[in-house]
């Protein structure tokens, strides 16, 4: 008998969606009657008994892929790996608690390279109030990889999915969008000129905000204690991990609803406008699908307009349409387009 070749779909083909899709396919619904929300929003949520429920959610950070150590100093890998997840318990209006850290290295790496790490990790657990709890560490093959587990908790009655847009909801989003990806160009700029030229030192000093956002991001425990303090509890919530465009995709297909952006309501920061043009690129194209930004995203009734509508930090994009009118960016010219579904990696490659 001839042994059938394996079949050999290359992930590129399915994209991420695509392949959670399969793996839910495979792990099917949650046995246990303590899951409130499995797979599918920025993290898991149970109910173990009580008035909180728990969050959990796991990210991974990998040399070469999520940082270059040519650039990015150790600490502030450390302290983005923390930041980057508890982000996502603030995605669901939670609150974290407790990290544990897998760490994976090779030899190139010393003890005082996972003290810089380690360093970075403890300055990020006091910021957002958390305890690293445990973990493991483990030699690897090549490079540098960090697996982040976030446990969090929620008051029941406070937790927010993406799934709870409503048509007519208000669009918003805190801080401004772009930057972190105008930063990473800037970074690869930089260490191109370094590599042809060692006798030249970067000068990142006049992209000093991009910069810092690319390199160490904060998550916004301020947005989500702001928006308790004016009594809102958004309908829908996501934070940007891969870009606007990505997230409000998301909201969209976990809600079931279409969503309508206007361009001329991006928040870019001016900086972020000055490294676009030295690219030849459009400004609204870093803000759209630039990835890393780790603001949040939310849909909020309008009868909350008021409660918000004063506060500097957030911006009103949009607002929530039918299903069928899918999501759509209104441009400057004020005609409409679809807004195309590509994030971080599609777009970094361009
Ligand atoms: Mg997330």
């Amino acid at each position: 008998m001839i042994d059938q070749p394996a079949p050999f779909t290359p992930l590129s083909q399915v994209g991420e969606w695509g392949l959670i899709a399969k793996l839910q396919h495979i792990i099917g619904p949650p046995a246990s009657p303590e899951v409130v929300q499995g797979i599918g929003d920025d993290a898991a949520v149970l109910d173990i008994g009580g008035p909180e429920l728990l969050l959990v959610s796991t990210d991974l950070l990998i040399e070469g892929v999520h940082f270059d150590p040519t650039y990015c100093p150790l600490k502030y890998v450390g302290y983005k790996s923390i930041a980057v997840n508890a982000s996502d318990i603030y995605a669901m209006n939670g609150t974290p608690l407790a990290v544990t850290v897998g760490l994976a290295v090779n030899e190139k790496y010393s003890i005082e390279a996972i003290e810089a790490i380690y360093t970075g990790i403890q300055l990020a657990a006091v910021e957002y109030g958390l305890s690293v709890i445990g973990g493991d560490t483990t030699a690897a093959p090549s490079g540098l990889q960090i697996a982040i587990t976030v446990l969090g908790q929620v008051k029941k009655d406070q937790v927010v999915y993406r799934s709870g847009a409503q048509v007519n909801d208000l669009i918003c989003i805190s801080g401004d969008v772009g930057s972190a990806y105008a930063g990473f160009m800037i970074l690869e700029r930089e260490k191109q000129v370094f590599k042809t030229n060692p006798g030249i030192q970067p000068d990142v000093v006049p992209y000093e905000y991009v910069v810092q956002r690319q390199l160490r991001p904060e998550a916004r425990k301020d947005v989500i204690e702001l928006l308790a303090q004016l009594n809102i509890k958004p309908t829908a919530m996501i934070d940007l991990s891969d870009g606007l465009a990505t997230a409000i995709h998301s909201i969209a297909h976990s809600s079931q609803i279409g969503a309508q952006i206007y361009q001329d309501r991006l928040p870019i920061d001016y900086q972020t406008i000055r490294v676009a043009e030295e690219f030849e690129a459009p400004a609204t194209n870093f803000g759209l699908f630039g990835g890393e930004d780790y603001e949040l995203l939310f849909t909020l009734a309008q009868a909350d307009y008021d409660k918000i509508s004063d506060h500097t930090l957030f911006s009103i994009i949009g607002f929530v349409s039918d299903v069928n009118t899918g999501v759509r960016l209104v441009q400057s010219d004020d005609t409409l387009i679809d807004l195309p579904l590509v994030g971080w990696e599609h777009f970094q490659s361009k």
